[in-house]
């Protein structure tokens, strides 16, 4: 296994935001996403980019990196 990242290619975890709710968790089909203590990181090699996690955060935690995605979250 890889090790898990803060960072996707087109999105970001943004711990100080993130209450480890892992809802983000349970949207992602290919388990790309991982708690560990506590703490949220992507493992990309399986990521299919469906932003799923993106469109479920309550905290806007994970976010897009460049703009993409961007659903107004104030
Ligand atoms: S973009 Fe989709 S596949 Fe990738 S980590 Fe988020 S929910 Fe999982
Ligand atoms: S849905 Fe958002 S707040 Fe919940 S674990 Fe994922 S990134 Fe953190």
């Amino acid at each position: 296994m890889t090790g898990p990242t803060r960072k996707h290619p087109f999105l970001e975890i943004l711990h100080e935001r993130c209450i480890s709710c892992a809802a983000c968790i349970a949207v992602c089909e290919p388990e790309s996403l991982v708690l560990h203590d506590l703490t949220l990181a992507f493992s990309s090699e399986t990521c299919t980019s469906c932003v799923e996690c993106f469109r479920v955060c309550p905290t806007a935690a994970v976010v897009p990196i460049k703009g993409r995605y961007y659903r107004g979250i104030g």
